[in-house]
């Protein structure tokens, strides 16, 4: 709408000198037009990351063939090379594209899971096998402390980008060859998968702030790693439309404990709510969590 304007408005009580109060005082700021920067700036990154996939798609496509021929053909070691290099380069910029795509998601509502029933134990093994090849340099050690099946309503591709997302920050952020625990436990109504290192830490003022948008920790140069600061922004919103929360403790120079809390499939129910903004865009849809334990059960 052409003529809707959008106001900052700051208001406080008006009082007398004997503190009593005589009216409202206030400021009322016109955004509009920051809004609209705003808008342009979000709707810029969605079209960006969607139209930069369908070239690197093909690009890596491509690669894959040229990596199959050589293994028939024999195209020589440094042709075998530079293809691993650009099968690796391109992948990484396919994960970060993904992570725009998904920013922008988030801010539009459209960040969709997929959700079904899962046994969390043998999940978090199969996904910990995939991540020992990706991080080989390494150990990943399983703490298992659950006593019983742990089912849970999670969106498995999803929850996986999470656990990798903590599992490549604790990879990160401490020496080579340091080990990283996955420690599992069950509480009564819960479930906690908590990602722990023996790195670099986080400073204290830094911690509220990690979760942020763009986010990064200003570090010394040796201890400064590439990245876009986007990766615990969509890991807590994942953990979040689980109806969970992601926490961390962390001591700088000692070592950083991301934990994840999720509630079990048998205390959740689901109840899609349909609000005004997704009406006006049905794929917009907004789940609703209800956590209908009863006192005494489980
Ligand atoms: P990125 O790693 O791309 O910078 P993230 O959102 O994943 O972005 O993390 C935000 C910041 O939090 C990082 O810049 C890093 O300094 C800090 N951080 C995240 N995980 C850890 C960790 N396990 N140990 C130490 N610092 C961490």
């Amino acid at each position: 709408n052409e003529r809707e304007r959008s106001f900052l408005v700051m208001k406080g009580p008006y009082r007398h000198g004997d503190g009593t109060v005589q009216g409202v005082i206030g400021v009322a700021r016109d955004i509009t037009e920051r809004k609209r920067q705003e808008q342009i700036k979000d709707d810029f990154l969605a079209l960006a990351s969607h139209e930069l996939k369908t070239p690197l798609a093909a690009l890596l496509g491509y690669i894959y063939l040229l990596e199959r021929w050589s293994a028939k053909n024999g195209f020589g070691d440094r042709v075998d090379h530079a293809l691993a290099a650009m099968s690796h380069e391109g992948k990484r910029l396919d994960r970060l594209i993904n992570d725009l795509l998904d920013v922008s998601r988030i801010q539009t509502g459209r960040l969709q899971m997929d959700l079904r029933t899962i046994e969390l134990r043998s999940y978090v093994e199969q996904v910990l096998v995939t991540m020992r090849l990706a991080i080989a340099d390494h150990p990943i050690v399983l703490i298992d402390d659950a006593d019983r099946e742990l089912p849970c309503l999670a969106d498995p591709q999803r929850l996986e980008q999470v656990i990798s997302n903590l599992l490549t920050n604790a990879a990160k952020y401490s020496s080579e060859g340091a080990p990283i625990y996955v420690e599992l436990q069950s509480r009564q109504h819960s479930i906690e998968i908590a990602v722990r290192d023996t790195g670099i830490g986080i400073p204290e003022a830094d911690v509220p702030l990690i979760f942020d948008r763009f986010y990064q920790v200003q570090r010394p140069r040796r201890e400064s790693r590439p990245g876009m600061g986007l990766g615990l922004f969509i890991t807590r919103e994942i953990v979040r439309q689980h109806g969970g929360t992601l926490g961390v403790d962390s001591r700088e120079g000692a070592g950083s404990r991301f934990s994840i809390q999720l509630p079990l499939a048998a205390e959740t129910i689901r109840e899609v709510t349909l609000d005004s903004s997704s009406i006006a865009h049905p794929s917009a849809q907004s789940i609703e969590w209800t956590d209908r334990r009863r006192a005494g059960s489980g």
